[in-house]
Order: structure tokens, then C-alpha cells, then sequence
């Protein structure tokens, strides 16, 4: 297996599929005036894409700014699977963990979320490639069975359009030795080209009045009393509010790293498959798919029938985003390892792309707002690799924040409470390193890896 991987990774590119593209839009020029706005949006992922879309939507009389460091999705919304869920809390099971006083009426926020998500993409005719296949789990291990029946469960009780699929029926919909069970959920979910969502919603940014800057970095914010003034390296922009929409990055505020532990997580992305290739896998129905290994894995088909395959979770001292070791092919041998014990019948297959990307980890798993500056400045983040349709949830929670909107929604206690803090360095770096390789052998090897995951979750990260 090693040899296979090997020689599958010979020749791949080490940058993300989804922003390889000729037709990629051109960087928008800097920031290099002293500006004034009614909201600054810092971050030109989906936070803060979603962010300034939706402050236009509901008061177009607001001046809006956007500054990006880089360019519009070079960030974690150029790089996920593309994976779309209806959860605005990293799923049922985890809402129910966080909050389950909350569950009905978050459930309702996500199929309102997803709603809004899919009725934007239609006005402003963005071409994302979006499948609604729906997401399906799968159980790699009998012992897991049980769960996901629980889960289907969980998904009945909540009125979702799930299906409980034994050995069997998992097969007949994807063929792979390791699948034992699964729970496909067939609600509004499924997949999405996420940098030609992200260069689309730009585009509706513009389109909306929107002044967007890219290469402008916030350098620092200085508090003025009644608005903030946000330094970037050529010029200023003096606001009200402010919209931290910068994920894992934490930048913005000194104190968000507390909270948020920017780890990463790998991908690979094969050539297109051929027809008998397609035809010896099934996947008919192009679901997003997860697996419930303790490292987890991920899954779901391009548009030309790639196959996106993820899930390595690794993190460097001090969160540092993109690590040279994430640019050396040999990282990625394990996650091919992977991907070929998935799918042994597509030994031969090349990968065309390996690439990284930072990841928002909280002990909540899910969006989290921190306030500074007197609410004037927020951050919205956490997401913890499940953000592609939460960060529009997690836009509007933050812009409800910045107007001290009084609706139902943003006293709810996700709003209102803030997942535990993160011990500081070099501690973090230390228990993430233990907590890596336990990840990576628990299900083979056990031991002392159990209880060590079991401490972590108690913590508040649910590993186990
Ligand atoms: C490998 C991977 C796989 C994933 N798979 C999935 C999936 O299948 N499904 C799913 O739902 N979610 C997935 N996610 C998570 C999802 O991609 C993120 O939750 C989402 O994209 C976060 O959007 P964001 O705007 O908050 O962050 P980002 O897209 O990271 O945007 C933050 C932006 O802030 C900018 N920035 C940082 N500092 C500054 C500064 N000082 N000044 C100006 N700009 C700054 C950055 O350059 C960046 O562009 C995945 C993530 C990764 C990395």
C-alpha cells in the first residue's frame, strides 16, 4: 500500500484544486486612503463575504468596506472539501452536546441559513457547481453501528429526511470494503465548488455597492471612543463597527487565540475518474460524505469526477497557518494510504492536487462571537471545519451583535457564552502533538490512547 500511495502522489501539484483555475478573478488593488465606512468587514473568506452580502441586503444605505490580507478565498474557503450542511452547529449531534435547550430553535436557524444561502446564489447567478445530494456517514467499524443508528434517530426526532442504510444499502450506494452502515441525511446539504462560491460572492459583494480591498492587511485597531479606527500598512478605515472574519488567523484581537487553537487539516484531489473507474465505486447520488474513524475522513465527487478526499489533522507551534512540512508530498502518503483502503478498486488513480488548510478549533466545535472595544468590535469564528454554509449563520449572528439587535437569536446562549480557554503554549503545542498521534492510532493500536482522548474530550473537544 505504502508503494501505491507513493506513486499516486508523484506528480501532484502541492495547491488547492478549487482555486487552480484560469478563469480565477483578478486581486482587486489595495487599500491607500484614509477611508471612513458604517462597517469594516476584516477577512475575505465566507465570514466575511457573507458578512458585508448581508449588512448590504438589510441596510443598503450603509457604506461597507471589506479588507483581505491576501486575495478573496486564499484562506480556508478556497480549500475545504466543499461539504454543505444544513447544521449551523457542526451537526445534530454536536448541537444537541452544546445546547440542547437551544436544539429546535437552532435547527430552525439552519434550514433558514440554507435557505437564505441557496436564494443568494440563485439571484446573483452564481455557477458553484452545488449537487444536493445530501451527506451521508459511514461507519468504518461495526462497533460504530450502533451510534449511527442512535444518530439516525437523533436525525428522526428532528423532523430530518434521513435514512438508516445497513451493510447492504451502504453498498449499493457506495462501494468501498470499509463501509458497514451509514446515515444518509437527504435534507437541503450536499456539496459546492467553494472557490467558485467565494468569487461569486464577491462578485454579488461588488455588485451590492461593497468596497472590497485585497493585499490590505489590518495592522492594528485603535479605539476612538464612538468608532474605531483599523490601521492597515497604506491607509486607515475609521467605522463604528468592525467584523473580525479572520478564522483561524486570529487576527484581529490579541485574545481571540485563546479560545480558537488554528490547527489544519490535509486534502487530496484525484485526477477525473473514467467511466468504469465511476462505475466501480457507485456514488450515484454525489453525497457529501464523512466516515467515523477517530481521525476522520471525508469524501465527495467535482464536477469532472474527481474524487476529494481529506481528514490529517496537524498543528504547529503557535498555530502557525501554512507549515513548508504542508508543501513536502510526503505529508500527504498517509492520507493516500487512506484513501486506497477506502477505495482499493481505484489502485492506479493519480492525485492531482495536495494542499492544507487552517482550521477554526474550539472545545464548542461550532461559531463562537468574542466581543472587544465595547461590542463595537467582533469576532466570528470557531467553526472547527464545518463552515461553508455556518459562516453565513455565524455573518449575521456577528452583524446582529455589532447593532445590539435585540432578536430572540442573539440571546440565545450560543450568542451569549464563549467555549472554554485553550492552555497557552508551549503546553498547546505539546497536548496537540499526544493528542495527533493518538488520533492517528487509536483504532489500530488502543492503549493508553483511550483515556488520553477521553481526558481531551473532557476538555470540551469531543474526540472519542
Ligand atoms: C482542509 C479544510 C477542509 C474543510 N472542509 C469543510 C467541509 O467540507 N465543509 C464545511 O462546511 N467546512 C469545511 N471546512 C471549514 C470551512 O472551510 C471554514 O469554516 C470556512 O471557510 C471559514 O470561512 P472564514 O471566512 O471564517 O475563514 P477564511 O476563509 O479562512 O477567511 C479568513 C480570511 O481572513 C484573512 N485575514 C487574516 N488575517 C487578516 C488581517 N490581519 N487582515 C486582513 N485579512 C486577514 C485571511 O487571509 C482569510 O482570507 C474546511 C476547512 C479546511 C481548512
Amino acid at each position: 500500500m505504502p508503494g501505491i500511495s507513493n506513486l499516486a502522489l508523484r506528480d501532484v501539484a502541492m495547491k488547492p484544486f478549487w482555486l487552480d483555475r484560469p478563469d480565477a478573478p483578478l486581486a482587486l488593488p489595495p487599500l491607500e486612503e484614509d477611508s471612513k465606512a458604517d462597517l469594516l468587514v476584516v477577512g475575505g473568506g465566507f465570514t466575511g463575504l457573507w458578512g458585508a452580502i448581508q449588512s448590504r441586503q438589510a441596510h443598503p444605505e450603509r457604506d461597507v468596506i471589506l479588507i483581505e490580507k491576501d486575495e478573496v478565498a486564499t484562506g480556508a474557503s478556497g480549500r475545504p472539501g466543499g461539504v454543505v450542511s444544513t447544521s449551523v452547529m457542526h451537526g445534530l449531534s454536536n448541537a444537541l452536546r452544546i445546547f440542547p435547550r437551544d436544539i429546535a430553535e437552532l435547527e430552525r436557524l439552519g434550514k433558514e441559513n440554507i435557505a437564505g444561502m441557496m436564494a443568494t446564489i440563485e439571484q446573483f447567478g452564481i455557477d458553484c457547481h452545488a449537487e444536493w445530494g445530501g451527506e451521508l456517514t459511514v461507519a468504518i467499524d461495526s462497533a460504530h453501528i450502533e451510534a449511527l443508528r442512535q444518530e439516525h434517530q437523533l436525525h428522526l426526532r428532528y423532523g430530518h429526511n434521513s435514512v438508516f442504510l445497513d451493510e447492504a444499502a451502504v453498498q449499493a450506494e457506495i462501494r468501498s470494503p470499509r463501509y458497514k452502515a451509514a446515515v444518509w441525511s437527504k435534507d437541503a446539504s450536499g456539496t459546492v465548488h467553494p472557490a467558485l462560491l467565494a468569487w461569486g460572492l464577491k462578485r454579488a459583494a461588488i455588485e451590492l455597492g461593497v468596497r472590497v480591498f485585497e493585499h490590505t492587511e489590518l495592522v492594528s485597531l485603535i479605539d476612538q471612543g464612538d468608532r474605531i479606527t483599523a490601521m492597515t500598512g497604506r491607509g486607515s478605515v475609521t467605522s463604528p463597527r468592525v467584523l473580525l472574519a479572520t478564522n483561524a488567523f486570529v487576527a484581529g484581537h490579541k485574545h481571540i487565540k485563546h479560545r480558537v487553537v488554528p490547527v489544519r487539516d490535509r486534502v487530496l484531489a484525484t485526477e477525473p475518474l473514467t467511466p468504469s473507474q465511476m462505475d466501480s465505486i457507485g456514488w450515484k447520488h454525489r453525497q457529501g460524505v464523512y466516515d467515523t474513524r477517530t481521525q476522520m475522513n471525508y469524501m465527495r465527487l467535482t464536477r469532472d469526477n474527481r474524487i476529494i478526499f481529506g481528514g490529517r489533522l496537524a498543528y504547529s507551534f503557535c498555530g502557525t497557518p501554512f507549515p513548508a512540512v504542508d508543501r513536502d508530498t510526503a505529508t500527504y502518503a498517509p492520507l493516500a494510504q487512506a484513501f486506497f483502503e477506502t477505495f482499493p478498486q481505484l489502485e492506479g488513480v493519480r492525485f492531482a492536487n495536495a494542499w492544507s488548510g487552517p482550521i477554526d478549533l474550539t472545545t464548542r466545535m461550532a461559531v463562537h462571537f468574542q466581543r472587544y472595544h465595547g461590542d463595537k468590535v467582533v469576532y466570528a469564528g470557531g467553526y472547527s471545519g464545518f463552515g461553508v454554509s455556518a459562516s453565513r449563520f455565524g455573518a449575521r449572528i456577528a452583524l446582529d451583535i455589532l447593532d445590539g439587535s435585540q432578536a430572540p437569536e442573539s440571546r440565545l446562549e450560543f450568542a451569549t457564552t464563549m467555549p472554554t480557554r485553550v492552555p497557552p503554549e508551549p503546553f498547546r503545542w505539546l497536548g496537540a502533538q499526544i493528542t495527533m498521534y493518538a488520533l492517528d492510532t487509536a483504532d489500530r493500536q488502543g492503549g493508553w490512547r483511550r483515556p488520553w482522548l477521553k481526558a481531551i474530550s473532557a476538555m470540551g473537544f469531543p474526540l472519542n
